[in-house]
């Protein structure tokens, strides 16, 4: 079941005409201040740690000022950012794939409060599922370092989840059920196969699919349905090139959640090309809306969930959107 949704929302972003990042014309990110850039050499199965040198180095020969960190180990970008944060750094390129710009994210947020100065993230997408800039018709790194060259800032939403034992920031999408499934399966077990992997995942989770009862309420109105899985988008691609939430803004103060009714295998199997063109939603077993919060009745065991391509292991409590929350410079 389509979402019907303004006319003007079919915009994949609205521009913000207050952002303007070169009012006067001058040498495009000339005289900013630095952007702290955070280079994961894994992302993309080690096509980072390969392309990053050259990228950047253009970047800094067109004008952009970087200072550039690595990252070690897992989870290390949220430090590297965490730290910069509190160094006074306001402006944050991350250099691998959706996995790199959630950690990034993790570390910049949450902000202090009174904290009101605007923070801008950049990714040039080395990595292997650069769905994010896809909805600031990015799809390729050429294009990212054309934008970064430009700085130009479109203002952005992102999502606050929190659970029993913490809370997450998320800028692409959470989904619950088998895409979660399908996640945990690549990421233990087929990560060194790339895209091989998972499709090898997909596959395997077919035949263990899980079809779990969520008891969720979305601004207040109750859903208890048993599901093939729930998707709470911010953006509207995943994965890649998969349109899951199609049409969604980034920045209308809205999540799109996108719930796929129990399905055999078979069904899904037949079901799953369209979502590439986004035309899934007007099937009758697949249900789009769009809310501010999201509360979970709380589960007995930690609910799995795809964050972003990460896989969390949680029990959740509520999902919100904090609107405008961030400037991407795309
Ligand atoms: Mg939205």
């Amino acid at each position: 079941m389509a979402i019907a949704r303004p006319k003007n929302s079919q915009m994949r972003f609205q521009p913000d005409s207050a952002i303007t990042a070169n009012p006067r014309g001058i040498t495009p990110a000339a005289g900013a201040a630095p952007a702290l850039t955070i280079v994961n050499g894994n992302a993309g199965g080690g096509r980072a740690a390969h392309r990053a040198p050259g990228a950047l180095a253009e970047l800094r020969r067109r004008g952009v000022k970087l200072d550039v960190r690595f990252t070690e180990a897992p989870g290390h970008a949220i430090e590297l950012a965490s730290q910069g944060y509190r160094d006074g750094y306001r402006r944050f390129l991350s250099v691998g794939g959706d996995g790199t710009t959630y950690e990034m994210l993790n570390g910049i947020f949450p902000r202090p409060e009174g904290d009101v100065e605007p923070v801008a993230i950049g990714q040039l997408p080395l990595g292997t599922g650069n769905s994010f800039l896809r909805d600031f018709s990015i799809t390729e790194e050429r294009a990212a370092l054309h934008a970064l060259v430009e700085g130009k800032r479109r203002s952005c939403d992102i999502i606050k989840g929190v659970h029993r034992g913490g809370e997450f920031y998320f800028i692409n999408l959470l989904a619950v059920g088998f895409p979660a499934q399908v996640c945990a399966l690549t990421n233990e077990r087929f990560k060194g196969l790339g895209a091989a992997g998972y499709a090898v995942s997909v596959v395997a989770s077919l035949f263990s699919m899980q079809r779990p009862i969520l008891n969720i309420a979305v601004d207040g109105i109750q859903d208890k349905r048993r599901c093939t899985f729930l998707a709470f988008s911010n953006s509207g691609f995943t994965g890649g090139t998969m349109n899951m939430a199609p049409g969604a803004s980034v920045n209308d103060g809205l999540m799109d959640i996108v719930r796929v009714d129990p399905m055999s295998a078979m069904t899904l199997v037949r079901a799953f090309p369209s979502i590439y063109g986004g035309t899934h939603t007007s099937r009758p077993d697949i249900h789009h809306t769009t809310g501010r919060r999201v509360t979970f009745e709380p589960t007995a065991e930690p609910l799995e969930a795809m964050v972003d391509g990460e896989v969390l292991r949680v029990h959740l409590e509520s999902l919100e959107v904090i609107p405008r929350a961030v400037e991407v410079i795309a």
